[in-house]
């Protein structure tokens, strides 16, 4: 016991003001430390302060000492600020909380204690997605499953979401295995587990499984954990799938201690198996619960609170709160229409310049975006401008897989002799030329001192490989000479586009129906687009390879660029939200998948985006974006449609847009792009709706319309109601086409050229 702290010690450390800097509500959470509690309040209300605050409460008043805490966060970042919070109240005493993190680092912890009772043991290994991968492949192999058609990624998702719900393989009900393989499901996801089990190993979702597991079937060991946790604390609890649920819930039982917070307009995870109803059932099963609601919000001005609270009042599924701010004044919310996505970049980078200027810091300031894609040109533009960036939560964008296997195929094509860019993609995608035939291919070439390529060349001539690989090896080099023939005389996108079709690179990414596979195919698009800007492959590498050597700037003064999903519980005085865009946000996979469910989630989502802002918020849209080479007009996210007029303002004194010289700028630049881009575009209708989306137009449209020398968006009420079936409209995409159904503010559109549609009522107009 020498060496643990007393509790005398903890109480001594306790500053005694830690509980005034509280209000009413929130002190009555921290203080209501036993019973079951759920803080349920909207976004900046000082949740996780409350709960940070109670947990060091509880070691001040010596009600627990650190290791019988256990408290739950979602990311590692989350639950290495609550140890730093705690240890600014209660001192060293936080070193013994062994049991803060996240729900799978907890889990883990405590799998290790009792591999045996699930069949591991304790120096089991957690495998991950690669692996996971590769073992669920030769599962499907040797069970004779044609893996084109069931992908083992495909699988891996299965079995991800099955263990989210809480479904080992002999809990699965019987419908969910049908799924797989005609009916095949089930099978496969008990020999996989056997699989593991055998390896020693257990995948993600297994560490919470396997603690549901030992938790419920060895009364013992549950006894053991309500001895020892006396409290139990659980921050994002809207974002908590069944699993986790499961899991708290037995830990919880014995002594009825926990304290969730939360907030329902914040649930982003819903397609990772989050559910909302976890909110509804912690009063059911934990009877007499403590429910606190906090509505001062401490974030964010007036402003920015309203547009947020404004906007997410469209969801129909929610539970509803009130919030206020003593924050008076403040900024508008700005949003401002821009031509591209290089133009969006640029607004941005100028603006974090000027805030540079105006002596604050380069963190203070953080770009959150729905998709990976969008970071490519803030990433450049930074680069250039020497601006430090961060990427938080994920890799930056040259630096993710399938860029860096592209540009390996395109580094191959200009220089036969980047033997690491010829390891990296010689079996990427997957051809039959495992690693032992690469291993004695490089051998080969480091022998005679060529390179890899030339090694190949040779190998291929005997009889060293297998007859299989040969073919396969000889086949690769026959493609990599006709793309290198074809590169001096084809424009370097179409190269890439072309390399990225031949090789069955997106064929492979097509077919797996994995949960990246599609921001994947989205990031080489966006790579394919942004090479038009050089001039040669030869100059778009140089610039990738600096791109590429910029300090990581971890640690250091930099900007923020992130997901909205990796943005959740984090603040920042200056706040970018580009590419408000229908089909960028919200997202049209989204919407296509989950229909209304999918769009009130991106709505949370741009909740959660704006209630980041403590200061300013700015959002974009661009009137265009390149796709494969193709531009396609854009058109701006019906999110900004919702936004209280009254909260939000454009932006004028960019240049870009406004009465003066910049207006006319953009007019020149408009009247360019009618004549680039072919007779599709130029037409009078297209004008007129471009026109419209940026100096305003018909009700219903997001308009931004010139007043006192400025543009200033306004937002009105929804169309619905005026337009009729059977009539002719307009539409910027689609063209002329006649009204078939309407449904709300949806419109079914048999359009001339472009087919059946459904579309935004607000967003054609009467032809
Ligand atoms: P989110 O829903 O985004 O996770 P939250 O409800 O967890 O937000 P916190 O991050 O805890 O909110 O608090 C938001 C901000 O308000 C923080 O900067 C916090 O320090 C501050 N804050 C919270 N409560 C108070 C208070 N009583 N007095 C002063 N500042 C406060
Ligand atoms: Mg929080």
């Amino acid at each position: 016991m020498s060496d643990q702290p007393r509790i005398s010690d903890l109480a001594r450390a306790q500053p005694p003001d830690y509980l005034s800097g509280l209000n009413p509500e929130q002190r009555e959470a921290v203080e209501a430390v036993e019973g079951p509690v759920l803080v349920l309040a909207g976004a900046g209300t000082g949740k996780t302060r409350v709960l940070t605050t109670r947990l060091a409460h509880i070691l001040a008043t010596g009600r627990a000492r650190p290791w019988e805490l256990l408290a739950v966060t979602f990311t590692n970042k989350a639950a290495r600020e609550m140890r730093e919070r705690i240890a600014a109240i209660v001192g060293p005493a936080s070193e013994g909380l062994r049991w803060v993190g996240t729900f799978h680092a907890v889990a883990a912890q405590i799998l290790r204690r009792h591999a045996e009772l699930v069949g591991l043991k304790p120096s089991y290994t957690i495998i991950d997605v690669d692996d996971q991968e590769r073992l669920i492949k030769q599962l499907l192999e040797a069970e004779n499953i044609d893996s084109k058609r069931w992908t083992a990624r495909h699988f891996a998702g299965l079995v991800d979401h099955w263990k989210n719900r809480g479904w080992a393989p002999d809990k699965l009900p019987k419908a969910e295995g049908a799924h797989f393989a005609n009916n095949r499901g089930q099978k496969l996801y008990a020999m996989y587990q056997e699989r593991l089990r055998v390896l020693n190993a257990c995948d993600f979702g297994d560490l919470l499984l396997h603690n549901i597991t030992i938790l419920s079937s060895h009364p013992d060991v549950l006894a053991d954990y309500h001895q020892r946790f006396r409290y139990i604390l659980v921050d994002e609890y809207q974002d908590s799938n069944v699993a986790q649920y499961l899991w708290l819930r037995l830990l919880a039982q014995g002594r009825q201690n926990l304290c969730c917070v939360g907030d329902d307009d914040q649930s982003i995870y819903g397609w990772r198996g989050a559910e909302v109803d976890n909110i509804l059932r912690f009063e059911r099963d934990f009877p007499g619960a403590k429910v606190i609601r906090l509505e001062r919000n401490y974030r964010s001005t007036a402003h920015i609170l309203a547009a947020a609270s404004g906007l997410i009042a469209a969801n129909r599924d929610r539970l509803g709160k009130t919030l206020w701010t003593e924050a008076e004044g403040g900024a508008k919310v700005k949003v401002r229409g821009v031509w591209d996505g290089e133009a969006e970049s640029r607004l941005v980078a100028d603006e974090i310049e000027r805030w540079i200027k105006g002596k604050r810091r380069y963190r203070e300031c953080a770009i959150l975006v729905r998709a990976s894609f969008q970071m490519r040109a803030f990433e450049e533009r930074f680069v250039m401008l020497q601006i430090p960036y961060q990427v938080i939560g994920g890799p930056r964008f040259f630096e993710r897989a399938e860029i860096r296997d592209a540009h390996a195929y395109l580094r191959l094509v200009q220089s036969e002799d980047d033997d690491l860019a010829f390891e990296r993609i010689v079996n990427v995608p997957k051809r039959g030329i495992g690693e032992t035939s690469v291993q004695k291919l490089l051998g080969l070439a480091r022998a005679g001192g060529v390179s890899a390529s030339v090694a190949a060349r040779e190998l291929v001539l005997t009889d060293e490989l297998a007859p299989r690989t040969r073919t396969a090896l000889s086949a690769f080099l026959r493609d990599m000479d006709r793309w290198r023939a074809m590169s001096a005389a084809t424009p370097h996108p179409r190269l890439l586009e072309t390399i990225l079709e031949e090789s069955g690179y997106t064929d492979a990414l097509r077919l797996d129906k994995g949960p990246t596979s599609q921001t994947r195919l989205d990031n080489l698009k966006e790579l394919v687009q942004s090479m038009g800007a050089f001039d040669s492959l030869q100059a778009y590498l140089e610039h990738v390879s600096l791109v590429m050597d910029l300090d990581r700037a971890s640690g250091e003064d930099s900007v923020q660029i992130m997901t909205l999903h990796s943005a959740k519980g984090l603040e920042f005085p200056l706040v970018f939200l580009p590419g408000w865009e229908e089909g960028v946000f919200p997202s049209q996979r989204s919407m296509d998948e989950k229909g209304e469910k999918g769009l009130e989630e991106e709505r949370r989502l741009a909740y959660v985006g704006i209630t980041r802002a403590r200061e300013e918020a700015r959002i974009s849209f661009a009137a265009n974006r390149q796709v494969y080479g193709r531009w396609t007009s854009q058109l701006p996210s019906r999110f900004v449609d919702e936004l209280p007029a009254a909260n939000v303002e454009a932006a004028s004194e960019t240049g870009y847009y406004g009465g003066g010289p910049g207006m006319r700028e953009a007019n020149s630049r408009w009247d360019d792009a009618n004549s680039t881009f072919g007779a599709g575009y130029a037409s009078p209708g297209w004008r007129r709706a471009q026109e419209r989306n940026y100096r305003g137009g018909p009700a219903g449209v997001s308009q931004v319309i010139e007043g006192e020398g400025r543009l200033v968006a306004v937002s009105e009420p929804s169309a619905s109601g005026a337009f009729t079936p059977g009539e002719r409209v307009f539409h910027v995409k689609f063209g002329y086409g006649r009204i078939t159904q309407i449904e709300g503010n949806k419109l079914t559109v048999a359009f001339d050229k472009a087919g059946v549609k459904k579309v935004i009522d607000s967003f054609v107009e009467k032809a």
